[in-house]
């Protein structure tokens, strides 16, 4: 890719702010929270139209329980490379009365605008950009947009997974890291509940032929906890403890529900299966373990790194200097990896305040970062032959 390519690029992208802003803007007017259907599927259909005036084949994968998704095709080559985002939000509708869509100085702000309706539309343009008819691109561009994302992709998990296993590699829309870096990794989160049936006895008659479900998860706690690793990346928060019911009874039930998080895919199957071993201590409790890890680990690895190498020198290409982190929280991206496809994440609009009410994309910035995606479209498709 020379200099001029990218340079006309970015000039294609910043030619097209004005379509970049009033994208987003309408997108985020439609409210989208992912349990809503129609709201979802409203949304849905305007990224559809614009998905097709860009010159994409637009499929609707339909849902009867969450939104429906897309998966829009950009070009005609042989073999692809996939951008993923998601249409959801976690905002309500009627958010937009309490976070009105505004503009102050740079700042665009709106439910959902960061996470991730902006970075949907980077990815449009971005995939509009390198299938030009004059476009060197040899792949096709498949852009999957899921309806379900924030609330833990249930019902587009597989599709999710069929798409990338098409795939090159696997660009992921969801917002940077603050001052735009990009996610080169992101910890696996699990969620276990330990649930513990002992024997009932009176407290004060009786004791010792009760058995307490209280003190049987309150060992276990324990025995989870010293899972954690946090020089690994492993961490455990035992986050609800419920059990008992009067003072004077030997508790017959108790439950604990239990946040693990790993870095590494290795830890997270290693953790996920000690916690479905755990055995109780008093052999007249039944102890029953139920969960697993939501979103595995999206590993710092060496498909991961080369992937960035192309992104940092992309931007550097464009006059920008782009770092890397680590993410806490998870996204689609975690799935993608976990299969071994190439994987970078973050490549959305920079901002700040996913989920949170001050929610807001930099303006000036997000045709760049369309370039960005463009040009790292290229270099993905020149590396891997
Ligand atoms: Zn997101």
């Amino acid at each position: 890719m020379s200099g001029k390519e990218m340079s006309e690029l970015l000039a294609f992208c910043t030619a097209r702010l004005e379509w970049l802003l009033e994208t987003t803007t309408t997108l985020v007017g439609l409210e989208s929270p992912t349990p809503d259907k129609a709201a979802v599927d409203r949304c849905g259909r305007e990224a559809a139209d614009r998905l097709e005036a860009l010159g994409a084949a637009v499929e609707v994968l339909t849902s009867r329980t969450t939104g429906d998704h897309l998966r829009a095709v950009f070009g005609s080559g042989d073999g692809q490379i996939m951008l993923l985002g998601h249409i959801d939000t976690v905002w309500p509708v009627g958010q937009l009365e309490r976070m009105p869509l505004r503009r102050e100085g740079d700042r665009l702000y709106g439910p959902g605008v960061f996470d991730m309706k902006a970075g949907v539309a980077i990815g449009m343009l971005a995939a509009a950009a390198v299938t030009r008819r004059d476009a060197a691109l040899g792949r096709r561009v498949v852009m999957l947009l899921t309806a379900d994302e924030e609330r833990g992709s249930g019902a587009s998990r597989a599709l999710v997974e069929a798409e990338a296993r098409r795939s090159a590699a696997v660009c992921v829309l969801e917002p940077a890291l603050p001052g735009g870096a990009l996610k080169t990794g992101r910890k696996g989160a699990g969620e276990f509940e330990l649930s513990a049936r002992g024997v009932p006895a009176h407290a004060g008659l009786e004791p010792e032929r009760g058995a307490s479900a209280i003190s049987e998860i309150a060992a276990q706690i324990a025995a989870v906890e010293a899972l954690a690793d946090p020089a690994r990346g492993v961490t455990v928060n035992v986050g609800v403890v419920e059990g008992g019911s009067r003072p004077n009874v030997v508790a017959e039930h108790a439950r604990a529900v239990v946040d693990v998080r790993a870095e590494a895919l290795a830890d997270a199957r290693r953790v996920a299966a000690a916690v479905r071993r755990l055995q109780p201590r008093d052999k007249r409790v039944a102890l029953t373990v139920r969960g697993d890890f939501g979103r595995p680990p999206l590993e710092r690895n060496a498909d991961v790194l080369r992937l960035y190498g192309m992104a940092r020198d992309v931007a550097r290409e464009l006059g920008r200097e782009l770092g890397e982190g680590l993410a806490g929280g998870g996204s689609d991206g975690n799935f993608t990896a976990a299969l071994g496809v190439p994987t970078l994440d973050g490549l959305g609009a920079v901002g700040d305040g996913a989920h949170a009410l001050h929610e807001h994309v930099d303006a000036s910035q997000l045709p760049w970062r369309a370039a960005l995606v463009a040009g790292l479209l290229l270099r993905i498709d020149a590396h891997y032959r």
